[in-house]
């Protein structure tokens, strides 16, 4: 038993060190391109040890989601961004597929729709929230309310916001609001693990040219991506500013680095694994009156199999 414990937390600790590199402090101010290598693999130098890092990765986070599905105290949300091809579908697919099905929820957030601009920029995304419980993935999130919406003001135009909430300082509020957001949601028992997937400028182009080249991955390719592909320095900005203003100690960022898809997944399931081994999900204690009531349900159970022979 204690040589159990002793391994546990041994193991946090591995996973602790090896995310903290990602890890964003806040109040530090970021410039991507010089701050984060999207190369970076952690002195992992073989897919194949990866691989097998990510297979234990999964069978935890499998054990750790089934506790979280059986208390009623905390939730869970999984935000995650990058630009396209930055590898968000198979990350969420390669992470998650250990865990059961029924404590998980992936929302993807496109273009907002009228009924969604009829409201304020944070409705869409409080209608997703997990529950306690849950985990729930956001494949995209309130975070595109500062990134393509800031690169391309033309989507704050059709927000139908005030003139007053519409002003210069209108980023500097936005932070502030979904900081305040996120502070109420993780105050109230939800935690937010927020990821942003960094890909390299040279990497997306031979991802891009792939499914371009590959009839089965055609259908990923769509020429509005070429077209953010030329807004790649405002991205780049963007996402710096988002990653300096919106890291707190109680939502703090993560950049995973995206280059390698292998190694991004690695650092995903990592990342999650930390949040849910500090909530630590107990199964509810079953007491004395629910034992006596199991006790008499198995002797029924025992009689009418014998009634029956
Ligand atoms: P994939 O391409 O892998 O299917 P995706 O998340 O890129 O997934 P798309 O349908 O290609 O999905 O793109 C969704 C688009 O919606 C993105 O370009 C994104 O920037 C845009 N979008 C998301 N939120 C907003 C928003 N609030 N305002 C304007 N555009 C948004
Ligand atoms: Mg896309």
């Amino acid at each position: 038993m204690g040589d159990e414990k002793v391994e546990r937390d041994q193991r946090a600790e591995r996973i602790a060190e090896f995310i903290e590199p990602l890890r964003i402090e806040p109040g530090t101010r970021v410039r991507l391109a010089k701050d984060f290598d999207p190369g970076y693999k952690a002195g992992i130098s073989k897919k194949k040890d990866g691989v097998e890092l990510l297979r234990t990765g999964v069978e935890l986070l499998a054990d750790y989601q089934r506790r979280l599905a059986a208390q009623d105290t905390y939730g869970v949300l999984l935000c995650l961004q990058a630009l396209d091809a930055a590898g968000k579908d198979g990350t969420i697919r390669h992470v998650m597929s250990g865990v059961n099905p029924q404590g998980v929820r992936v929302s993807s957030f496109k273009v907002p729709s009228d009924e969604e601009l009829g409201h304020d920029f944070l409705w869409r995304y409080t209608r997703e929230l997990p529950r306690r419980g849950e985990i729930g993935i956001f494949n995209r999130s309130h975070y595109e309310e500062v990134l393509v919406v800031r690169v391309h003001p033309e989507n704050l135009l059709r927000q139908k916001l005030p003139d007053a909430a519409r002003g210069p300082d209108v980023w500097e509020r936005r932070y502030r609001e979904i900081n305040d957001w996120e502070r109420h949601l993780s105050d109230n028992g939800f935690r937010i693990v927020k990821l942003f997937l960094n890909l390299s400028k040279e990497e997306q182009r031979s991802r891009f040219l792939k499914r371009i080249d590959v009839p089965e991955r055609n259908w990923k390719f769509s020429s509005a991506d070429i077209r953010e592909r030329a807004h790649w320095d405002d991205y780049q900005r963007a996402f710096s500013q988002m990653l300096s203003e919106t890291s707190t100690p109680w939502a703090p960022w993560y950049v995973v680095p995206a280059d390698r898809k292998w190694f991004a997944r690695v650092c995903a399931a990592a990342v999650l694994a930390h949040t849910l081994i500090d909530i630590d999900p107990r199964y509810p204690h079953v007491g004395a009156a629910a034992r006596r009531e199991l006790a008499e349900a198995e002797r029924e159970l025992k009689a009418e199999k014998k009634k029956h022979r």
